[in-house]
Order: C-alpha cells, then structure tokens, then sequence
C-alpha cells in the first residue's frame, strides 16, 4: 500500500487569529458535493470567511488548511461531545468541534451496492497514513477517531454514512501505527461496513534463511562421546540399583 501522500499547504487569509486550541479527537467528514474538487471547496471556504477544516483529503493529496492548534469550524452540534466529556464552550459560543481536529474527504457519486456515494480507494489509502501520523502527534488512541455522523446523528447522519466504516479504520490507522499493513479500508469497493474477512491478506512467509555450506566435521565425534558418556551413566545407574537391591532385607 502507498504510504505516503503529496501534501500541499492552504493558507486560509485570516487563519492567524482563529482561537488556539489543544487536540484531544478526530472528526473525519465526506464534503457533501459528491464530484467536487477539494480547491474549489478551499476556495469557496476562504473567500467566505468558513475556515472549516484542518485537512482535506483528495486522492493522493491531502491539503493542510487550518493549523492543528487553531480551531475549524467543523461540528456545530454540541451535545453528544458535551455527553462524552470535551469542551463545548469557547471563543465561538456553544459548539461541538472545540479541540478537535477535521479532515474533509472529497466524496463521488455512486460506489458499491446501497451507495448514493463513495470515497476513492485513494482517498481511503491516504487518509490511513494521515490519520496515523496525527495519532502519534498529539497522543491520542485510534479510538479517538470519529465521523461527524457521530458527533451530529441529528442532522448529520450521512457523514460519512455508509461511505466509510469507522470501526475498520481505527483498525487500519493501528496496524500502520505498528508497521503492519493495513487492508480493511483500503480496498477498490470498501464502503460503510466491516470488511470480509476475506480481504485479509495471506501472512508473508518468511524468507528462506541463506543456504551456506555447512562444517560437519567434529559433529560425528562429539556425538559419539555423547553416547560413550550416556552409556556409563546408564552402567552406573544399573550398579547403583542393584546395591540398593542387594541392601534390602
Ligand atoms: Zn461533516
């Protein structure tokens, strides 16, 4: 699998003054305009002041927008994340993105059985390494990885939907953390369900070790005084039982 992805710096205009913040989740998101390109989404978002996401994933590029210690309008529903313990009041009011970090995925029309939309196997594969390196960055579990489904099941129940299964990508962004290869989300038809089993790729086996000629001399000897030695201690033993035979009234 591809383990790296071009990464390519967005500056919004006024990013500098947005609030500071510190990084305790993950919100992954589908931008919602299946075909869209990711640009064009910056563009719009910058010219009208929505400084909404930290990353935004387009097949085998990922944009850094917003830095990671600045906040992004990306959840406004608040409840769940004050349900679970995070910070829901800030410099913008009540919200449900304070110290959490978005990422954009850039979805397409159609896909698999059951889908209105997808993401692309690139989008996918890139989004594993991202999501790895944040991970490691601030700290945090896989299990801090969320859709914005779950955040705002509300009027958010399509984000990702059935587009991704979460499950399987903390799974993934884990096994890239700990160098195995990642394979349920990163699949040609991978969509909003745990991934067949299988999918698993068959273990690698390991590499013959290198055929070198073997010193067999001195082998057959040592050998032969093992035995030499087995054998007396076996006489012994024998002579030893028969006293204790002969001892016994
Ligand atoms: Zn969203």
């Amino acid at each position: 699998m591809r383990q790296t992805y071009t990464s390519q710096r967005y500056t919004f205009a006024r990013e500098s003054s947005a609030a500071s913040q510190s990084v305790k989740r993950i919100v992954v998101h589908r931008q919602g305009n299946p075909g869209a390109r990711a640009i064009n989404s910056l563009d719009w978002g910058n010219r009208t002041g929505a400084y909404t996401i930290h990353y935004y994933v387009e097949d085998g590029t990922v944009y850094r927008a917003i830095p990671e210690n600045k906040h992004a309008f990306h959840v406004r529903e608040a409840r769940k994340a004050q349900a679970e313990g995070y910070r829901v009041t800030g410099a913008y009011g009540t919200r449900g993105d304070y110290d959490s970090i978005g990422i954009e995925t850039v979805d397409l029309p159609g896909g698999g059985p059951g889908q209105s939309y997808h993401l692309s196997q690139e989008t996918r594969i890139s989004l594993v390494p991202l999501l790895a390196e944040i991970v490691q960055r601030h700290g945090l579990s896989v299990d801090r990885i969320e859709e914005h489904a779950h955040w705002d099941p509300w009027t958010r129940p399509e984000d990702l939907g059935n587009a991704l299964y979460i499950p399987d990508l903390r799974l993934d962004v884990q096994d890239q953390i700990e160098g195995r290869t990642p394979w349920r989300t990163v699949q040609a038809h991978a969509f909003g369900r745990a991934a067949p089993s299988s999918w698993k790729p068959s273990p690698q086996t390991p590499p013959a070790p290198p055929q070198r000629p073997v010193d067999l001399s001195g082998v057959s000897e040592a050998i032969t005084t093992a035995e030499t030695a087995l054998q007396d201690a076996k006489k012994r033993l024998q002579q030893v039982a028969q006293q204790l035979t002969e001892r016994t009234p």
